[in-house]
């Protein structure tokens, strides 16, 4: 068998009947040339749903507001189900998906004693829904394409961050995916959760399906995994910061991973460490322009300069002491006769971090840049996250714009990309 190909679709991907059309023209094409295994998310909005669900108890007051909300995932992913499964296909896949909703129904009414383990089950619906709902829209164009069985991903059994057991996920994905795969059929595996030691749902925590798609990748040998989306792949800051962010093309699995653990909300964080592991390329890519090559994560290091640049809000500037430090330490910045200099979770200051492989040139562009813009910061300087420029937060967004022109390769003019 050829190399598999993993393709992992976000919850906008699969956001409409439309959506799930394209998204299963996409694999079924993919499906073509090699085997293909999909991840699917769960349809936007859907996974905030049922963890709202998950937070009511059963009791009578409720139910009212329960039945609406089944009701209505109900209607919706049928809804989905009519525009983009074929009509052979379709009493089948409403049959499933009612059949999953009474199954989230008695999720709901059951007394679990722990409320993290009803939260894990009860979030874990959405992405059982969506995969019945692509499987059967990829067999509609003439791929055999199935949800695959049995919950492939063995976690330690941690609720809502489950760290991922490898060695017993490759041996699931063995019985699981590999018998689909080798007769040609694309497996289709709901993102987001796995299954403990003791055989309970545990989420990896929001956005949780990007880590499905590499882990899945790890366990089955992949060639590669594609991340689809709804951006044009790893943009070099948050769009919804700054408009102008520019897509960058090639990553390593180190600035990715340190990109993704500052927030950037494209890949999970802990994305890219299976993919690393295997040395399986990463491309994060849009299912919705076909015409962009998307950004490709590998071992290879670029060169010199700032790659992309995140912004931490929700911080104090302070000193702690090596006996006390412990959780909410974001950054230490060296130590004088006081101490610790740390940034720590709280209030007032915010962080500018520079991803890539900042040289002193790009302390100094960036510092220029700041006092252009009247800003004077807190600290500036090297740290394990990266260049990190330190900012009252009331300046936050004025300082990463800032940064973003001075320091990136599509913001930075000419001559600065020089001093760098
Ligand atoms: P999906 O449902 O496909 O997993 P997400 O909503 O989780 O999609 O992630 C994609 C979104 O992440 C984008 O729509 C964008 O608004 C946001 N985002 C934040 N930072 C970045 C970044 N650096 N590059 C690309 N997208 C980013
Ligand atoms: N559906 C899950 C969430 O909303 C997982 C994911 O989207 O990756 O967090
Ligand atoms: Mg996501």
């Amino acid at each position: 068998m050829n190399r598999p190909l993993v393709i992992k679709f976000g919850g906008t991907s699969v956001g409409s009947g439309a959506a799930f059309l394209r998204a299963a023209s996409i694999a079924a094409e993919a499906a073509r040339n090699r085997p293909v295994a999909v991840v699917v998310s769960a349809m936007a909005g859907t996974t905030d749903a049922l963890l709202g669900l998950a937070r009511t108890s059963s009791v009578p007051a409720r139910e009212g507001s329960q039945d609406h909300l089944l009701h209505t995932l109900s209607e919706r992913h049928s809804g989905a189900a009519r525009k983009a499964v074929p009509a052979r296909l379709l009493s089948g896949v409403e049959d499933r998906i009612r059949n999953i909703i009474e199954r989230l129904a008695e999720a709901a009414n059951a007394t679990l004693e722990d409320p993290a383990a009803r939260r894990d089950e009860i979030g874990s619906f959405g992405e059982r829904l969506s995969a019945e709902i692509l499987a059967d829209a990829i067999a509609g164009f003439g791929t055999p394409a199935a949800v695959a069985p049995g919950d492939p991903i063995a976690t330690d059994g941690r609720f809502g961050d489950a760290g991922v057991l490898a060695v017993e996920t490759r041996r699931r994905a063995q019985k699981y995916l590999h018998p689909l795969l080798n007769e040609g059929t694309v497996a289709v595996i709901p993102g987001y959760f796995g299954r403990g030691p003791d055989g309970a749902v545990t989420t990896l925590g929001r956005g949780g399906s990007d880590l499905s798609a590499t882990v899945i990748g790890r366990a089955l040998g992949a060639e590669e995994v594609w991340i689809l989306s709804d951006v044009d792949g790893v943009l070099d800051a948050d769009p919804r910061l700054i408009p102008d962010a520019a897509l960058i093309p090639r990553l390593s699995y180190r600035e990715a991973g340190q990109f993704a653990a500052l927030g950037a909300e494209v890949l999970h964080p802990r994305t890219t460490a299976p993919a690393a592991e295997a040395r399986i390329e990463v491309r994060v890519a849009s299912t919705f322009n076909p015409g962009s090559l998307g950004t490709r994560i590998s071992d290879r290091e670029g060169g010199p300069g700032v790659r992309s640049v995140a912004l931490r809000r929700g911080l104090s500037l302070t000193h702690v002491s090596p006996e006390t430090a412990g959780d909410g330490v974001f950054c230490c910045l060296g130590a004088d006769a006081e101490g610790i200099r740390a940034l720590v979770d709280g209030a007032g200051v915010a962080a500018v971090v520079c991803v890539g492989a900042p040289t002193d040139g790009d302390l100094i562009s960036g510092l220029r840049s700041l006092h252009n813009a009247n800003i004077r910061p807190l600290y500036a300087g090297n740290t394990s996250t990266g260049l990190l420029f330190a900012v009252a937060e009331s300046k936050a967004e004025v300082a990463l714009r800032a940064l973003h022109s001075a320091l990136t390769p599509a913001g930075a003019p000419a001559e600065m990309e020089e001093v760098a």
